[in-house]
């Protein structure tokens, strides 16, 4: 990995990080929509001077990706984690609650987080920051995505006859679940904010997934056994995934 600059465009300069990529045959360019900047792949044929004038001869596609970027952070802005703050679970809103408390006086192994009346309550000791907030707002998700996913595993895996290893919860930027070779099964703990249908979905593609390695027909027609609505899933994630990710 190499460090990263800016890219000068006449008006904007905009980030720009480099990755070398031994496997890479062409330069290729993209857009990060979380950190609003540009990653270059560069093969090891390439040296950084001819990457960026590539990446200076894309500038109509590098505004466009500005230019949406910006669209979806105005519709749905970053989360302040402050009280009031509206938040999802399982598709249904929760209003953020802050339930301060004296460090000294609380008492240990309160649960952090708790769904009460439409409210999302998180017990906080009195001068955390908005870190620790988001810490455990975060860690309350992964938990119930565990709980979730692990349950409607269960059930699909029994349904498909399949078997899998280790099960593990991630934040990727870019993907909802993945499945490895050794049958290993990830999962991003924020789709414990979409629908329990969008849940199934994925499960249900990453479990397919240890029988068919690819997103063949025969993929789909094993996805559909479970899921007969699968296109309307993955339009739903497609056209939600910025609030999901915020
Ligand atoms: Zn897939």
């Amino acid at each position: 990995m190499l460090s990263p600059t800016e890219l000068v465009l006449s008006d904007i300069s905009v980030p720009l990080s480099f990755r070398s990529s031994p496997k890479a045959r062409r330069l290729a360019l993209r857009f990060d929509a979380q950190a609003m900047g540009l990653v270059l792949v560069l093969p090891s044929s390439a040296s950084r001077a001819q990457g960026v004038a590539f990446a200076l001869g894309q500038e109509a596609w590098i505004r466009r990706q500005l230019s949406r970027a910006q669209e979806v952070r105005q519709a749905f802005p970053p989360l302040r984690y402050q009280p009031g703050d509206t938040l999802l679970f399982l598709g249904e809103p929760l209003i953020l609650e802050l339930d301060w408390m004296n460090p000294l006086r609380s008492r240990k192994r309160l649960r952090p987080c708790r769904i009460e009346g439409g409210c999302l309550k998180v017990r906080i000791p009195q001068g955390s920051g908005l870190a620790e907030i988001r810490k455990r707002i975060h860690a309350f998700y992964k938990d119930k995505a565990s709980q979730i996913i692990h349950e409607r595993l269960e059930e699909l895996g029994t349904f498909y006859g399949s078997t899998y290893r280790r099960v593990s919860f991630r934040d990727q930027k870019t993907r909802w679940g993945s499945c490895s070779a050794q049958g290993n099964l990830n999962f991003n703990w924020r789709l414990a904010m979409a629908p329990i249908e969008i849940v199934d979905y994925v499960v249900a593609h990453e479990l397919c997934h240890l029988r068919h390695m690819n997103h063949s027909k025969a993929f789909w027609a094993w996805v559909e056994k479970a899921i007969p609505d699968h296109k309307e899933a993955r339009a739903w994630l497609r056209k939600n995934e910025a609030m999901l990710r915020r």
